[in-house]
């Protein structure tokens, strides 16, 4: 009934506590484990309802316990479940490819924000690098420039994101971890096409990752996104 009982390492329960957290929502109770076991996840989950934390901490927990040298320093590789995660970028045509381990896919970009400064406090005092890529008025090159510290996890909105893959900056073939924040939003906003691109060129298959999706609502355009995007025996919580 309190994260204590929830099995994260000790990095990650210290940031847990430090972030005042003591009682898992309804939310959390369901999806940390869910997504420990790497079980795909639907959730019916509103904003506030602690869902952040609820995809966050089981990813960190995972990228955590891929090893201490996973995290150690920007230029290690190491597995998670047998995959191998790597973290120092390739060269293409003299460009800095980085290659996370997670991504989050946000509508907007305040929800990014969010989402990654939620990112930054349970990785306090790791050496998880987490990033963020929104569209909009933010200069493209500093956004660019901050992920040669490294991306374990990426929060990104799907139109930016799409702009820096085809830059060459983000490649997606070592992500394990799928999350679509807020999925009907983003279909609301017309993101369909770009989240079909961004999933179906370039992510492993939907049986070689583990993909949660949170949504308000869950009308027949999301399910079939959820028929897409998970794996049959998927958990769903209303
Ligand atoms: P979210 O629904 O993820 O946007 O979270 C809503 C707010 O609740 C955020 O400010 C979180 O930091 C906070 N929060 C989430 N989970 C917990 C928890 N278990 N205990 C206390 N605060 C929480």
């Amino acid at each position: 009934e309190n994260f204590s009982d929830a099995g994260f390492g000790p990095a990650v329960m210290e940031n847990v506590t430090r972030s005042g957290y003591t009682k898992p929502t309804p939310v959390q109770k369901h999806s940390i484990p869910t997504l420990l076991f790497n079980r795909d996840l639907m959730s019916c989950a509103q904003t506030g309802s602690g869902k952040t934390a609820a995809f966050l901490l089981p990813i960190i927990q995972h990228i955590m316990a891929g090893g201490p040298d996973m995290i150690k320093t920007v230029s290690s590789a190491t597995n998670i479940f047998g995959f191998k995660v790597i973290l120092q970028p390739t060269f293409n045509n003299g460009r800095r490819t980085y290659y996370p381990s997670a991504l989050v896919l946000s509508p907007t970009r305040e929800l990014a924000i969010q989402i990654h400064k939620e990112a930054a406090k349970f990785s306090y005092k790791t050496n998880l690098q987490t990033a963020i890529l929104y569209g909009g008025r933010e200069n493209y090159r500093d956004q660019v420039n901050r992920l040669r510290s490294g991306v374990h996890i990426l929060i990104a909105t799907p139109g930016r994101l799409i702009d820096i893959i085809e830059q060459g900056f983000i490649g997606l073939s070592g992500c394990r971890y799928l999350v679509l924040d807020e999925a009907d939003r983003m279909l609301d906003m017309g993101f369909e096409p770009q989240i079909r691109k961004i999933v179906g060129q370039g992510m492993p298959p939907k049986t070689a990752r583990t993909t949660a999706m949170f949504s308000a609502t869950f009308p027949k355009e999301i399910q079939l996104l959820a028929k897409d995007f998970l794996k049959e025996n998927y958990v769903f919580l209303a």
